[in-house]
């Protein structure tokens, strides 16, 4: 795991919590769900303890608003970032499903990534756009 890769640290205001991720994050995605729009994360994909980890102490958010919760939201209890999600359930083969806030990484570090425009609220389908992590921003 991350042998001679980069290793990326996402980590909390307040410094309680952070995630790691090891190797390239590829492009980053950004969601208008109910629930993305909220949160304006941008979000790096794997598998926990894969290539992402969470350390720490959080709080999460199963998604009680949902009949059949599928994944739950990490954050800070003390500093309230937004840490991570990951799945309720695990894949056949054990693995779980895990997504990181690239917003907590140095933005050095993530200011390239290309970002994909995931339209959760309605078609579930990317949406060709152009844009990178830095325009994201702000
Ligand atoms: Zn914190």
């Amino acid at each position: 795991m991350g042998e001679g890769g980069e290793r990326l640290i996402g980590t909390c205001h307040c410094g309680g919590a952070h995630w790691t991720l090891s190797g390239d994050p590829g492009p980053v995605t950004a969601c208008n769900c109910t629930l993305c729009r909220r949160y304006v994360a941008l979000w790096a994909y794997d598998f926990e303890n894969e290539r992402v980890a969470l350390n720490g102490t959080t709080t999460a958010f199963p998604r009680h608003d949902r009949k059949k919760p599928v994944l739950e939201t990490h954050f800070c209890p003390t500093c309230g970032c937004l840490l991570c999600w990951r799945d309720l359930t695990t894949t056949a083969d054990g693995r779980r499903r895990m997504a990181v806030n690239i917003r907590l990484a140095p933005p050095e570090a993530v200011a390239h990534l290309p970002v994909h425009h995931f339209d959760g609220l309605a078609s579930f389908k990317t949406v060709p756009r152009n844009a990178c992590v830095e325009e994201m921003w702000f």
